[in-house]
């Protein structure tokens, strides 16, 4: 049960100074599964942080997502394609089709309600340089905590 929204994180990162006004911006990026059925558009301050988490279903999809409120995702199209398996709290998707996660989404008091969480990995005009400066917040999910990184990190 991967329960890692709205908890206090250990962003790791080695990047540079970030400059002030570009951390307040969200960028708008469009996303789509593999075969092009889904599609949809958020605002991402990618700066703002990512996460990766090592509870088991993140670990098997490779989860790397970034948190974003519901006035900051909209679904262009798709969404009669959308498998949802809801194994805990999280609504996961997939494409019937092709099998790609772009997107779930949830509900947490500590993120002010529902809440999307998008693949970054499924954004399609996202430069690898935004991906790479983007912070990663680890959560060992797979004990259960979500206020600490697992020891290990690497595989995720
Ligand atoms: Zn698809």
């Amino acid at each position: 049960m991967c329960l890692l929204f709205g908890k206090e994180t250990k962003a790791q990162s080695n990047q540079e100074p970030i400059d002030y006004l570009y951390r307040q911006m969200d960028r708008t990026y469009k996303g789509s599964c593999h075969c092009g059925t889904v599609r949809f558009e958020a605002d991402i301050d990618l700066k703002a942080g990512t996460f990766k988490c090592n509870c088991e279903i993140c670990t098997k999809t490779r989860m790397w997502g970034a948190i974003v409120k519901p006035e900051a995702f909209r679904l262009l199209a798709g969404k009669s394609a959308l498998v949802e398996y809801r194994p805990d709290k999280i609504h996961h998707l997939f494409c019937k089709h092709c099998g790609v996660r772009p997107f779930a989404w949830g509900e947490d008091p500590g993120l002010g309600g529902k809440f999307y969480a998008v693949r970054v990995n499924c954004l399609d005009n996202v430069e690898v340089e935004e991906l790479l400066e983007a912070p990663v917040a680890y959560f060992d999910g797979a004990n259960d905590d979500y206020q600490s990184a697992p020891a290990e990190t690497r595989h995720l």
